[in-house]
């Protein structure tokens, strides 16, 4: 069959070009998508111009079943699955997606990929019962985590950003308390949280944000480097020294080694058990032919940007 997917072709340019899809092969099945997140890593090689033109963009998709190779067990026609890529259709094998919760009714918020990242997170920084964490970030990968969070037995949660409207969010997710960075009094009300907290996550990708984690952390706590810093970063590495400081990296590519989809489980049930909620989070929607704009607009980022999403 025919379908049409997405390429980019050169830097901030891209196409919607025809391809044929074969049938399944035997252990594959084809799944129609329904939404497909616009991840900032996406973003990042449509400015940048590091991807390949031979590859269709996408790793946050919603799909349906439509077709089942002939020995496939774990999914049926009609079943909900994650997917990946900016196209139609496409054909996916069992270790690259799951099955998931949703039906009709919540399927264009289930990004199962995105909140598996935050699952992953959460479960590499090794958080005990009345821990005091601190936040740097409110984007959509920082509410997302600030989410899980918020279900957590903590003594506090604190969360900085320069958004009022996220630090809202933040607040309504659990935070105990937030600091606008833009604010006046911000760098004082840091001062006084030196050395205070186990857990300071990086989620923002800003370097002073980076050197904050390195003052707030207490000795022996832990730095939870969850953001992508694209340039290299100068850090304070004898503060890290005399504080004991474990620096842990807990970005998007970890995963666990014995059941790699293991987070995507975890993501998809706090989905469908109403514990995560993506719904606040995606801020913006394009249809699939107009992704340019949507592509230009999530590189814009403005105001009330949170999330966007493709459908299908
Ligand atoms: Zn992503």
């Amino acid at each position: 069959m025919k379908t049409r997917a997405v390429f980019f072709t050169d830097i901030k340019k891209l196409e919607i070009r025809e391809i044929d899809l074969p049938d399944p092969g035997s252990n594959q099945i084809q799944v129609k998508s329904i939404v497909n997140g616009i991840c900032m890593f996406e973003v990042w090689k449509y400015i940048s111009g590091e991807f390949d033109r031979n590859d269709i963009p996408g790793h946050e998709g919603v799909g349906i079943v439509t077709k089942v190779g002939k020995d496939v067990t774990w999914v049926k026609e009609g079943d909900y699955v994650s997917c990946n890529q900016w196209s139609e259709y496409s054909n996916i094998d069992a270790t690259q997606g799951i099955k998931l919760s949703c039906d009709s009714s919540n399927s264009e918020n289930h990004l199962v990929e995105p909140l598996s990242c935050a699952v992953n997170a959460y479960a590499y920084t090794d958080i005990y019962p009345g821990d005091k964490v601190i936040v740097f970030g409110a984007g959509y990968m920082g509410l997302l985590l600030i989410q899980l969070l918020g279900h957590a037995p903590l003594h506090s949660l604190v969360v900085v950003d320069a958004k009022t409207e996220n630090l809202e969010l933040a607040k309504e997710y659990g935070a105990t308390e937030v600091i606008n960075i833009t604010d006046a009094g911000a760098n004082a009300r840091l001062e006084e949280l030196k050395d205070y907290f186990d857990i300071a996550y990086e989620a923002s990708g800003a370097k002073s944000a980076l050197e904050w984690c390195t003052k707030l952390h207490k000795n022996g706590g832990s730095i939870g480097l969850y953001a992508w810093h694209h340039d290299p970063r100068t850090v304070d590495t004898s503060t890290w020294h005399y504080k004991g400081t474990k620096i842990l990296n807990v970005s998007p590519p970890i995963t666990a080694n014995e059941r790699p989809l293991r987070s995507y489980e975890g993501a998809d049930l706090l989905m469908a058990s109403g514990k995560v909620s993506q719904k606040k989070l995606i801020t913006h929607r394009y249809k699939f032919e107009d992704i340019e704009k949507a592509m230009e607009e999530s590189v814009a980022r403005g105001e009330g940007f949170i999330k966007s999403l493709i459908e299908f």
